[in-house]
């Protein structure tokens, strides 16, 4: 994947990825009102507090939704398709979703699992393989239940 496609890194948003480097999955908190929020911002959108923590996650949720992107595709990923881009809800707040590629195992393949092994409400876990230039993101296999 080429620069063009990195995920942006800056004050708001580096602690997330400094943890999913370590292979963690956290979500700002605020340190007022506990509520999680993502994606990561200065103030609370509940309490107005400017005051935030990481919090680590499980790495547990579950398909909110899922699609099959359809051409034109972005050239790096037209090589992969077709593949599952899902919306995931997390077991700690279903209204943190995180948006991913469903994979087999740790850096595998977005292209392998097929749109009719999911449903929503499946269970994923988060994984964090090789990064994109230095950006790891969060990709999700299968739970077993
Ligand atoms: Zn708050």
């Amino acid at each position: 994947m080429t620069a063009a496609f990195s995920p942006m890194e800056d004050p708001e948003t580096a602690p997330f990825f400094e943890a999913a480097r370590r292979g963690e999955l956290r979500i700002q908190a605020c340190t007022n009102c506990a509520r999680l929020r993502f994606p990561p911002r200065p103030m609370c959108p509940w309490c107005h507090s400017l005051d935030s923590e990481w919090q680590r996650q499980s790495g547990r949720g579950r398909i909110w939704s899922f699609a099959v992107p359809h051409p034109p595709l972005l050239p790096p990923f037209a090589e992969e398709a077709p593949y599952v881009v899902a919306v995931i809800e997390l077991d700690e707040d279903p209204l943190i979703r995180l948006v991913g590629n469903i994979v087999r195992e740790v850096d595998g393949s977005i292209g392998v699992v097929p749109s009719s092994e999911l449903s929503i409400g499946a269970g994923v876990t988060a994984v964090f393989g090789k990064s994109i230039e230095g950006f790891p993101v969060p990709q999700w296999v299968m739970s077993a239940n």
